[in-house]
């Protein structure tokens, strides 16, 4: 199977057809950015982590019975991946308070957030990826009603797995953010990656609000040694073996 065509180029990810329909194939770039493009920069090697971290995860969900968009990964920096109609919503699952979060509520970092929270963005970088209410996203018919059910109640089970996970990593996952997509039967399927670009993972053997974090607030925040915390979080994943 060989790459065709380039699809989409995003910030982070290249995605290619391949010579079957149903099959993608995507390539996890060096590129970063963050505050909606306006700082951009690369993390050396972070496609290959980052793909790595992601095809373990998304085989770890799988293993738990959550239907993903990952088939396998045959390079270091690609995925091949099933063809879905990506939603436009971005979906993010708090544990601990950080980020927009703090900024828009006042809440301090840190702060546990239980019951998880689930809350939805619109992808669109125009309007700079707004927050909706799940009104606005039906008025926007962004997601019907049973649809936006659907996802919150997977996001959850996902964060529940993920917790799991990363406990045994020594890692806090602090929050994240997932994309989904619709197959051929609209069926809904997790899709995008999940990596350190995407979630909050704070280290459990630091207290140190700086040296804790292991994910791109070090590339946004400029906190230094931003491989080596990607590196860190990729060779802990590794470590822990696909579980069923
Ligand atoms: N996130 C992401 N892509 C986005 C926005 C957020 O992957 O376009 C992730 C981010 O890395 C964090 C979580 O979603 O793990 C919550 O992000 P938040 O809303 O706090 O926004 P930020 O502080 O990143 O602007």
């Amino acid at each position: 199977m060989t790459a065709q065509q380039k699809l989409y180029e995003g910030k982070a990810k290249i995605l290619y057809t391949t010579d079957d329909p149903d099959i993608l194939l995507t390539y996890f770039k060096d590129d970063a950015t963050a505050f909606n493009a306006q700082k951009r920069g690369s993390i050396q090697g972070k496609g290959a982590v980052n793909c790595a971290i992601s095809s373990h995860l998304f085989r770890q969900l799988e293993a738990k019975g959550i239907p993903t968009h990952f088939i396998d990964q045959p390079g270091t920096n690609e995925m091949r991946v099933r063809t879905v109609k990506i939603l436009p919503l971005e979906v993010v699952v708090r544990n601990i308070a950080a980020g927009s979060l703090c900024k828009q509520t006042g809440l301090a970092l840190g702060t546990p957030i239980s019951p998880p929270l689930v809350e939805f963005y619109y992808k669109n970088d125009d309007l700079g990826d707004p927050l909706l209410t799940r009104d606005r996203l039906l008025l926007m018919r962004l997601a019907t009603a049973e649809q936006v059910e659907q996802l919150q109640s997977m996001a959850l089970r996902i964060n529940e797995i993920l917790i799991d996970f990363f406990q045994h990593c020594g890692i806090t996952l602090v929050d994240f953010k997932l994309e989904f997509g619709l197959d051929a039967e609209q069926k809904i399927i997790l899709a995008d990656e999940i990596s350190p670009d995407t979630c909050r993972l704070w280290d459990q053997s630091e207290t140190d609000p700086a040296r804790r974090v292991m994910d791109k607030d070090r590339f946004r925040q400029d906190l230094g040694e931003v491989e080596s915390a990607y590196q860190r979080v990729m060779q802990r994943v590794l470590a822990n073996p696909v579980s069923l």
